[in-house]
C-alpha cells in the first residue's frame, strides 16, 4: 500500500511515462487468459469440482506451517525492493520472482502440468531498473463457453523508510510476505481441483512505486480483450498487531491483538459491483466455510475503497471497469506514513520482520505475523473465489412494488432449481438472503425503509452465481422529503460509520436542481463539509471520509 501523496506524485509522472511491451513470457498463459485451448489439454484424471469437495479440500489443506515456510524465504532475500537486484541468486527482487516462478513449476509437476507459469514482463524505469517480471500462474478453466477469469493477487516487492533504497533491509513480513504466501499456497491447494473459469495467481512487482504491476495486467488484459469476473487482491493479511499508528478505521489500542477480523474493501455505493463481490465472498464464508472452521470470523464489508488516503492493486483493475476488491487485516502495525518524523511502527521499515527471537535461542517465538490468522484469511479467500470460479450465470431482473410487496422477475437464459434475492437495507451487508424456486417472485419486504435488491442464480449442486446490480425498492416510510418536492434524504450507511459514511439521497421524480450539496453540520451548527451530489432519479450517493476515530453526533442536510 502506499499513501496519497505518492499517489498524487505518480499520477503526474505517468504522463510521460508508462507502461511498455507488456507480455506474458509464456505465450501458453497468454493463450489460455484468451480462451484459445482445449480444455480436455489440462484435465486431471479426475475432475473435481463439487464445492463440497473443493471447500472441504481447501479447508484441509491449507497449513499455517507451509504459508510461514513461504514468508519466510520471501523474507530470506533481504529486500525486494522493485530496483534491487536482479542477479544475485541469493538476494534481492531477482532471487525472489524465480523462487516464486520455481514454486508455482513445482507445483504444476505435481498436479500433471495443469498449472502455467509465466511472467507478466514489462518495461518502465521504477528505482533505476528498466524491466521488471511479475510472476504469475494460470490454472485452465475446464468451461471455455464463458472464459472471463478470476485473478487472485498480491505484490511481491518491498520497501524502507526511502522509496527507492534498495539495499536497505526490507523482508516485508506483513507488507507484503503475508498476501504473497497466501496466493503461492492456493496456487498450491487449487490446480488439485477443477473450476469452470480460468483462475490467474499473480505475485505484482512495482505496488509501493505506484501499483504498476497490477496496472501492467490490468492494461494487458485490456489490451488483450480478456474478459475478468473478479479480482481478489491481499495485502497485509497476516498481522495481528496494532500498532500506535495503525491504519484508519483499524485497530486501538497500541498492543492489541486481533486474530479473529477480517476487512474486505472495495469501491462504490449501492450498485456497486464491486461491494456485490464483496457482499459475495462473505456469503459464501458464512454458508460454505464456517460450518467447518474451528474458529469463527468476523468480516466487515468496509465503506470505502481502501483505508483512509491509501490504495493497493486492487485499484488499477477497478479503474479499468473490472470487478475488484481488497483483503486487509483487521489490525495494522502502521498507517505506512514514514516521512511522519514521529513515526515507530513496521509499516515500509526494516522492522516489518515475521517476528522475534526473544530468549536468543534463534528462533523466532513471539509473531508479528499469525500463521494461523493468516490461513483463515487464505481459505476465506480461497472459498469465495472458488464458488465465483464455479458458479452460474448472473441474472438480470426486474422490481416493481406496491404498497410493501415486490414483484421480482428474474430474466435469466437458462432455467435453474433455485434463485436468490439479496436484500439490503442500513449496511452495505445483506440483511436476509432468501431462496426461491421460481424465477417469478412475490415477497413482502420490511416496509420502514429503503431496501436494496440483488439476485442470483443457484445450480443443481447449490452453487449461486455472483449477485446482479442492485436495484432499490422505494418502501413507505422512509421520512419526510427533504424539501417539499419528493427529494427524500436517506439515513448513512453505515451508522455508525468506519471511517467512511455513504450519504444517500432519493428522489421519485426528475429533478430540476441536478447539482446540490449535502452539508455535514456538528451539533454546535457549524459546517464541517460540504459534499456536492450530483441528483438523478432515485438513488444518488455521496461518499463522507471522516477518517480514523471521528466520533460524536454529526448532522446532514441536502440543498441545492
Ligand atoms: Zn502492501
Amino acid at each position: 500500500m502506499k499513501i496519497l501523496y505518492t499517489l498524487l506524485f505518480i499520477v503526474s509522472f505517468q504522463f510521460s511515462f508508462s507502461q511498455s511491451n507488456i507480455i506474458t513470457t509464456n505465450p501458453l498463459a497468454e493463450q489460455v487468459m484468451q480462451g484459445m485451448y482445449d480444455p480436455v489439454t489440462y484435465y486431471p484424471p479426475a475432475i473435481l469440482n463439487h464445492p463440497d469437495t473443493i471447500v472441504n479440500g481447501i479447508n484441509q489443506r491449507v497449513k499455517p506451517d507451509s504459508l510461514m515456510s513461504y514468508n519466510a524465504k520471501l523474507g530470506s532475500f533481504y529486500t525486494r525492493n522493485s530496483g534491487s537486484d536482479t542477479v544475485s541468486s541469493t538476494k534481492g527482487i531477482g532471487a525472489a520472482r524465480r523462487w516464486v516462478y520455481g514454486k508455482f513449476q513445482e507445483f504444476s509437476a505435481l498436479n500433471n502440468n495443469r498449472l502455467i507459469p509465466s511472467y507478466l514482463q514489462f518495461d518502465l524505469n521504477i528505482c533505476g531498473a528498466g524491466q521488471h517480471r511479475s510472476p504469475m500462474a494460470v490454472l485452465p478453466g475446464i468451461d471455455t463457453s464463458d472464459h472471463s477469469i478470476i485473478i487472485i493477487e498480491s505484490h511481491i516487492d518491498s520497501r524502507c523508510e526511502v522509496l527507492c533504497d534498495t539495499s536497505c533491509l526490507a523482508q516485508g513480513s506483513d507488507d507484503n510476505g503475508s498476501g504473497t504466501a497466501l496466493v503461492i499456497e492456493l496456487a498450491r491447494i487449487m490446480s488439485k481441483y477443477s473450476f469452470s473459469h480460468t483462475i490467474v495467481f499473480i505475485t505484482n512487482i512495482g505496488e509501493e512505486q505506484g501499483l504498476y504491476g497490477a496496472e501492467a495486467l490490468a492494461d494487458y488484459v485490456q489490451e488483450n480483450s480478456i474478459p475478468i469476473k473478479a479480482v481478489l487482491n491481499n495485502d497485509i493479511v497476516g498481522g495481528v498487531l496494532c500498532g500506535h499508528t495503525s491504519s484508519p478505521p483499524s485497530c486501538s489500542p497500541f498492543g492489541d491483538i486481533d486474530s479473529t477480523q477480517l476487512r474486505l474493501f472495495s469501491y462504490g455505493g449501492f450498485s456497486s459491483p464491486h461491494k456485490g463481490l464483496v457482499r459475495f465472498i462473505k456469503l459464501e464464508y458464512k454458508e460454505e466455510l464456517l460450518p467447518m472452521v474451528n474458529v469463527p470470523m468476523t468480516i466487515s464489508v468496509m465503506t470505502g475503497e481502501d483505508r483512509s488516503g491509501r490504495g493497493g492493486d486492487h485499484i488499477p483493475f477497478r479503474e479499468h471497469g473490472y470487478t475488484a476488491m481488497r483483503f486487509t487485516s483487521a489490525n495494522e502495525n502502521g498507517n505506512a506514513d514514514v516521512t511522519n518524523v514521529n513515526y515507530e511502527d513496521n509499516q515500509h521499515t526494516s522492522k516489518d520482520v515475521m517476528g522475534y527471537d526473544t530468549d536468543g535461542d534463534g528462533v523466532i517465538d513471539s509473531f508479528l505475523v499469525d500463521f494461523n490468522y493468516l490461513a483463515r484469511n487464505t481459505t476465506i479467500n480461497a472459498t469465495g473465489a472458488a464458488m465465483a470460479a464455479i458458479g452460474p450465470i448472473t441474472p438480470a431482473f426486474t422490481i416493481s412494488v406496491t404498497g410493501s410487496e415486490a414483484q421480482i422477475n428474474i430474466d435469466c437464459p437458462v432455467v435453474y432449481p433455485q434463485y436468490r434475492v439479496g436484500v439490503r437495507s442500513n449496511t452495505f451487508d445483506w440483511d436476509t438472503v432468501y431462496t426461491f424456486t421460481s424465477p417469478a417472485i412475490t415477497m413482502i419486504l420490511p416496509s420502514d425503509s429503503v431496501n436494496y435488491v440483488s439476485v442470483a442464480t443457484v445450480d443443481t449442486n447449490g452453487v449461486e452465481s455472483l449477485f446482479s446490480e442492485e436495484q432499490v425498492a422505494h418502501i413507505t416510510g422512509i421520512g419526510s422529503p427533504a424539501n417539499g418536492q419528493g427529494i427524500y434524504l436517506l439515513s448513512a450507511k453505515p451508522n455508525p460509520a468506519d471511517e467512511a459514511t455513504m450519504i444517500t439521497v432519493y428522489t421519485d421524480h426528475l429533478v430540476n436542481y441536478k447539482e446540490a450539496f449535502i452539508r455535514i453540520l456538528d451539533s454546535n451548527g457549524n459546517m464541517i463539509k460540504q459534499l456536492p451530489i450530483t441528483l438523478k432519479k432515485g438513488i444518488s450517493e455521496a461518499i463522507y471520509h471522516h477518517g480514523f476515530r471521528a466520533s460524536g453526533t454529526y448532522f446532514y442536510h441536502a440543498g441545492s
